[in-house]
């Protein structure tokens, strides 16, 4: 297609021009997005980032913050290696924290104890064996039978975090960010795309589309590869422990992780005792599987708790049944009665349609110079940054 004069038509004059011409277009500003257009920038390419939202409102701000890494496999686990590296040199150059304070996955019994051991065996070094005692000693778990220390894990307040990342990116003269600008079409021309927008027409080198659970409403045939559902979180009130200090380590302290991660993260897929306790589960925590319960408790600064996550149900409401079972469970790996809900929410997540496919990553090639890049199975935080460098080596 020939690429006509670009006008730039400013609907609301009060926000400023976008760029006519840039190397790299990302669109969306969630995690993904804001990955590969730092990468970009990094490598001194000039950015603009379009998100249709005012301000980050996406998947990413919608949970614990959690960056799991050592307990994700293959490619996964590259990238979370390669993306921890690039959190904390972006907490130090954009002002935002980063929590080097690790996990502890919690087991109460034999069985998820066996499947830690292989965790261990596995991973030499970046997951250290504990007894109950020092389970104990790190977080507030009174009564665990043992468990494991993963001290590469890390935790970050997304929301802080993509709003510092984004300010901090759209300092600079190359590189800017558009919020309340949706992206709407895509025109591949020779060597270049325009890419029409809301607020007008850019003409890119290259582009990233990083739009999560919206990317059927650009590109269809990406859509049909992947699932949308939704998973239920709860901000509960502080817990109230028997033990006076357990409230500081659960605030300062690694973030909590329950024995359901097992069913989940690709490091304990090779561990034959993951079929035994996830029997044992089938007969006396049934609600646990059906409502495929992945029990991770990240403390704020007050002291209250996100809790994590359980599947919504297709419709339009959460599911009494799901809160029910995290509530349960959170408070009995924290030895109190009960919890009290501060607020609840749910959070769109994608996986892949294509069950064999154990790779979390869907990058696709739509037009000529457009990627589009999906991370599923909740990993963008933990994996995003360190796929980046990989897509924007592909594109440039
Ligand atoms: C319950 C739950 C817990 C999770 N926990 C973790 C965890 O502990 N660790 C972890 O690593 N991951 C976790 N995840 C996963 C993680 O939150 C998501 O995978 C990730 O946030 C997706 O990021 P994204 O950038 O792809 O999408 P989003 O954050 O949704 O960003 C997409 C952006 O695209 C914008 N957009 C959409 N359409 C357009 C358009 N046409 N033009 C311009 N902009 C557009 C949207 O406004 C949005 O801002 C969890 C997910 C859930 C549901």
């Amino acid at each position: 297609m020939r690429l006509r004069q670009i006008l730039c038509v400013h609907r609301d004059r009060s926000l400023p021009p976008l760029p006519t011409k840039v190397d790299l277009v990302v669109v969306g500003a969630g995690v993904v997005g804001l990955a590969h257009a730092v990468e970009a920038h990094a490598r001194g390419l000039s950015v603009l980032v379009v998100d249709a939202a005012p301000r980050p409102s996406g998947a990413t701000v919608r949970r614990g913050g959690h960056v799991a890494v050592t307990t994700q496999a293959s490619t996964a686990l590259a990238c979370a290696l390669a993306s921890r590296e690039r959190w904390l040199k972006l907490g130090r150059d954009a002002g935002f924290g980063v929590r080097e304070c690790g996990s502890v996955v919690v087991a109460r019994h034999p069985d998820e104890l066996a499947v830690l051991d292989d965790l261990v065996a596995a991973r030499a070094g970046d997951a250290v064996a504990l007894d109950g005692r020092s389970v104990a000693e790190r977080t507030a778990v009174p009564d665990a039978l043992g468990g494991v220390f993963l001290p590469l894990d890390l935790r970050v307040e997304p929301a802080a975090a993509l709003t510092a990342v984004a300010d901090w990116l759209g300092s600079h003269p190359q590189a800017h960010v558009a919020w309340g600008t949706a992206a709407q079409t895509f025109d591949a021309g020779s060597g270049c795309t325009l890419v029409r927008t809301a607020r007008g027409e850019v003409v890119a080198r290259r582009v990233v589309v990083a739009v999560g659970h919206d990317v059927g409403q650009l590109f269809w045939e990406v859509g049909a590869t992947v699932e949308r559902r939704r998973r239920q979180l709860l901000h509960v009130e502080p817990p109230t422990p028997g033990d006076p200090g357990a409230g500081a380590r659960l605030t300062t302290g690694p973030v909590v992780v329950g024995p359901t991660t097992f069913l989940r993260d690709g490091a304990y897929a090779a561990s034959r005792a993951v079929g035994v306790v996830q029997d044992r589960w089938r007969s006396t925590r049934p609600d646990v599987l059906e409502h495929d319960v992945h029990l991770t408790l990240c403390a704020q600064p007050d002291g209250s708790l996100v809790v994590g996550d359980g599947r919504m149900p297709a419709g339009p409401g959460r599911s009494e049944a799901v809160d029910h079972v995290l509530l349960r469970e959170a408070a009995e790996l924290l030895g109190v009665e009960r919890l009290a809900v501060r607020s609840r929410w749910s959070a769109p997540e994608l996986v892949r349609t294509a069950a064999a496919e154990r790779d979390p990553f869907v990058v696709t090639e739509p037009l000529p110079g457009v990627r589009t890049v999906t991370v599923t199975d909740g990993l963008a935080t933990t994996t995003a940054l360190g796929l980046a460098p990989r897509v924007v080596d592909a594109l440039f």
